[in-house]
């Protein structure tokens, strides 16, 4: 689960990494009266969405005087923001972080995920800040410091002006670096975090540290535990066909193809997808109906996939073996006619009963198209969403 960055800004300083101050608005006037309670006589003003990219893209702008805010706060609230992270079409602007402008005298990048090799958490530092740490890795790799985190000792002070010093971090700034980075790294433990990531940090004309922006994902299995992370979830940010799914406990991720996947297991579903790309077509979704789909799961499957204005055809991709094939051609044949369904349907059955559940599917009457195995269906549904026989 991610959140806004105002928001991690708030756990940031829970842990006592320095931040800007700085307001959540939701409107021009909010916005000029935050401006007006932080004082000062610069202020930044930033789009909340939950992509990166944002000053690129024209989310991120520094306003020199209360006019320019009111200005920058028009502009950017209820904007379609494009970054390279939100697509083609962008994500609108429904929320702003007012923030006092920082002097900026170098950015720096840190980050912190879990690396699966080592099973550490894995802190991530660079001396080039503010632009995509992905670009850095692909052009200037030796310019990234990576540690791996023992999860007995925790990051040792020792460990942190190490790496801070490592990046470039100045002597008289290497306290607040310090205070930053072992911060940052109980916020992602105690908060059960996947990716924290501060770019920039940047380093104040003073010698002081300041978190400039934040970025976090959370485990969502690890929610239950974090009511207050919950709290901070922003469903406008994200996909409703993903909102719906969840509600009925059905794992659903959207892309952007026109084949609708509906299959048992992710490691299944993760084939079936691939096996389409491989006969020339592109999955609408990723589909995990799980072990245990009833009739209501299948019915809810299909109708989020119909819900797709792009969807040219359906390929269920079930293999029986908790689940009994003629139960599933049941549910598929009952959720069929239930949702009158208007794309084709290419249906793979394998396991148990699997004879008996064909044979459920054929008497159907329904114009449904069986697979006789992977590839066969695969290449039946490329051909059905592409208006061929
Ligand atoms: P994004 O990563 O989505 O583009 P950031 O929060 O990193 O958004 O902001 C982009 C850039 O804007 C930063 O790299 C920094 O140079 C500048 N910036 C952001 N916040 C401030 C601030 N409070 N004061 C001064 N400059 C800022
Ligand atoms: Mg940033």
């Amino acid at each position: 689960m991610k959140i806004h960055e105002y928001q991690g800004k708030e756990i940031l300083r829970e842990f006592g990494v320095p931040t800007p101050f700085g307001v959540a608005c939701f409107s021009v006037d909010e916005a000029l009266a935050a401006a007006r309670t932080l004082g000062g006589n610069v202020w930044v003003v930033k789009a909340q969405i939950h992509a990166g990219g944002r000053g690129k893209g024209g989310g991120v702008k520094v306003a020199k005087s209360l006019d320019e805010v009111q200005t920058y706060a028009q502009q950017i609230l209820g904007m379609q923001l494009v970054t390279h992270q939100t697509g083609a079409e962008g994500q609108r602007v429904r929320r702003l972080l007012i923030e006092e402008g920082a002097q900026i005298v170098k950015e720096f990048y840190v980050g912190m995920v879990v690396d699966r090799a080592s099973q550490r958490v894995t802190l991530l530092a660079s001396s080039e800040g503010g632009m995509e740490i992905e670009e850095v890795a692909k052009h200037a790799p030796e310019k990234i410091k990576t540690l791996r985190i023992d999860p007995v000792h925790g990051l040792s002070e020792a460990d942190a002006a190490q790496a801070a010093r490592g990046i470039g971090i100045p002597e008289a700034a290497l306290a607040g670096a310090v205070a930053a980075l072992r911060g940052l790294y109980r916020a992602f433990v105690e908060k059960d975090a996947m990716l924290a990531e501060i770019n920039p940090l940047v380093l104040t004309a003073d010698d002081r540290v300041l978190a400039l922006d934040a970025k976090f994902n959370f485990d969502s299995n690890a929610l239950y535990r974090h009511p207050e992370i919950v709290a901070m979830r922003d469903l406008d940010e994200e996909d409703a066909a993903e909102i719906e799914a969840s509600r009925f406990d059905l794992s659903y991720i959207s892309l952007d193809g026109d084949i609708g996947c509906l299959v048992n297991g992710a490691g299944l579903a993760m084939a079936t997808m691939d096996i389409i790309k491989l006969y020339g077509g592109s999955p609408a979704n990723f589909l995990d109906v799980g072990g245990g789909a009833n009739r209501e799961k299948v019915t809810e499957a299909f109708k989020l996939m119909l819900k797709n204005p792009r969807l040219k055809a359906i390929l269920v991709n079930i293999f029986g073996g908790i689940m009994k094939c003629d139960v599933i051609a049941e549910g598929v044949v009952a959720a069929a006619r239930e949702v009158h369904l208007t794309v084709p349907l290419v249906v793979r059955l394998e396991g148990t009963n699997v004879d008996l559940g064909k044979k459920i599917l054929a008497e159907s009457g329904l114009p449904i198209i069986s697979g006789n195995d992977m590839a066969d269906a695969a290449q039946k549904v490329v051909a059905a969403a592409k208006g061929e026989k």
